[in-house]
């Protein structure tokens, strides 16, 4: 330890992104004295990178469209969407607030889109409109939320200073953290209240792969390295909920950042109906393409060895239907003519060998489908099928299922203090956003759930919860 500040925190919070930017808010507004950790050059975290879809119930907006909605009506239908799974205290807690949270971002000026709330973003919808985004996306909260740290005079914030330990006292209890400065030097800093507001670990391959058993492919903040969560496991802290893993449908390698993935392909119906055919690595359909439940997708999609398909083309349908991917036709050229998950051939034979496919086994499959094309009565169900996959040359590229946040998180009681595996809390830790896992919502994709329990459980830890000597 290169210093030790003598000030004395109320509430440390690491991280100044979606979770711990409102929880420090709100435990300014109570008076105490609040520094906030953050291991970046800027606040934010993931808010840059995500959609921004924030689901609550019984807001404002819901009001002028007439839309009646209430915390228990969005309870039932979490409950209705994940089969009854899910942590209902953590579920509960964050319904009851949302609506709050939502109204106060809107009446701070955040800007969303013109047609809020809705029924669906990109998962299952729910039975009522209570989904709003942010306007351009989730980037479109952070003025809001920069501007109300910058108006705080409270306001302590460290940036590029990562968190990598707790301090302990003789009794056992959590007294601060070490962080370490961009400059090398690690200091001590002390603290009545931890709270853990530090992102997923989706980021961290090896953590990924120890608790999900599968390749690492996501598209996530770099700074969620689980820096937090493998602290609380130290700590005595106990993690649930990989189980609930669920792949996002269609990712790509990214044909301008090698090494990353990203969902530049618009293989999803709600955006764009299916032209082509998806088939496994055995050449197999493995879905009816135009499946409109983004659910069953990612569970069929979860069945399929290596999580991949092969979206399958020809010629007629390159050139008629809309365009398959965000990106500039000159790009996708260029990668059908050297990227390994891009290939065209002027047989299918000849392609399943490119893809490494049985050959008869796929020819087999587009048969089936121009047939079932043919007399509108498709083996698999799918309606949507304008075309056969008839004209040469013949084209294949290889879609992987994708991540972009963490399923599993540390276990905390519904007053978001971080339990032992005794289910005791740990001393004055606590843990809010994604350090809880999308799992504790249960086994299915919410829609708008992430950043609106991340702000909203944020913002009650914040004003409700925490307490410190006066
Ligand atoms: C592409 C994409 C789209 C998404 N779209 C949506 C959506 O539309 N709706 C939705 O609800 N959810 C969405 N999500 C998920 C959601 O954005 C995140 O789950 C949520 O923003 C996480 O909030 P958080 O506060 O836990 O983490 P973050 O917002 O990432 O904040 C954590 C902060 O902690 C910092 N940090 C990390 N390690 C340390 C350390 N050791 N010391 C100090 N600081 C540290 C990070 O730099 C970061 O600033 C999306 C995610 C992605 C990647």
């Amino acid at each position: 330890v290169t210093s030790t500040t003598t000030e004395n925190w109320d509430v440390i919070v690491i991280g100044a992104g979606t979770a711990g930017i409102p929880t420090a808010l709100a435990a300014m507004a109570r008076g105490a004295k609040v520094l906030l950790v953050e291991a970046s050059d800027r606040i934010g975290g993931t808010l840059y990178m995500a959609k921004g879809s924030f689901s609550a119930a019984g807001t404002k907006l819901q009001r002028y469209r007439s839309i009646k909605d209430a915390p228990e009506d969005h309870l039932a239908d979490c409950l209705r969407l994940t089969g009854g799974t899910g942590d209902q205290p953590i579920l509960k807690l964050w319904l009851a607030h949302a609506g709050k949270t939502l109204d106060w971002l809107l009446d701070e000026g955040l800007q969303v889109f013109s047609t809020e709330p809705q029924k669906s973003g990109p998962h299952d919808p729910y039975t009522t409109a209570r989904i709003t985004t942010a306007f351009p996306g989730g980037a479109g909260y952070v003025p809001v939320l920069s501007r109300l740290l910058r108006d705080n005079p409270a306001t302590n914030l460290l940036l590029q200073t990562s968190f990598i330990d707790f301090i302990w006292d003789n009794a056992n209890q959590i007294t601060g953290v070490l962080v370490k400065r961009q400059n090398g030097t690690t200091d001590a800093i002390h603290g009545s209240n931890v709270v853990l507001a530090c992102g997923g670990y989706s980021a961290n391959a090896e953590i990924w792969r120890k608790l999900h058993d599968r390749a690492h492919r996501v598209h996530t903040n770099s700074y969620s390295k689980g820096d937090g969560i493998q602290a609380a496991l130290s700590a005595g802290a106990v993690l649930e909920n990989a189980e609930t893993y669920l792949p996002s449908f269609g990712g790509l390698k990214d044909l301008e950042n090698p090494g990353q993935y990203c969902f530049q392909s618009r293989v999803f119906p709600q955006y764009r109906l299916p032209w082509e055919i998806y088939v496994n690595l055995a050449g197999h359909r493995f879905l009816p393409e135009d499946e409109f439940s983004p659910e069953k997708r990612e569970h069929a999609l979860k069945g399929q060895e290596g999580e991949t398909f092969w979206c399958i083309y020809d010629d007629k349908i390159r050139r008629v239907a809309p365009a398959l991917f965000a990106w500039p036709e000159d790009l996708i050229e260029a990668a059908f003519n050297k990227h390994e998950d891009y290939k065209v051939a002027p047989t299918i034979e000849a392609l399943a060998a490119a893809c490494g496919i049985d050959a008869q086994t796929l020819a087999a499959t587009v048969a089936d489908f121009n047939r079932g094309q043919a007399s509108d009565s498709d083996s698999l169900g799918r309606a949507h099928m304008p075309r056969p996959i008839v004209e040469p040359p013949f084209y294949a590229v290889r879609h992987y299922g994708v991540s972009v946040l963490g399923y599993a998180g540390v276990k905390v009681d519904d007053r978001l203090r971080v339990l032992n595996k005794d289910r005791h809390p740990i001393p004055n830790l606590y843990a809010v956003g994604e350090m809880l896992g999308m799992g504790v919502f249960g086994k299915a994709y919410l829609g708008g759930s992430m950043i609106s329990a991340a702000m909203t459980l944020g913002r009650v830890l914040g004003s409700e919860i925490l307490q410190w000597p006066r």
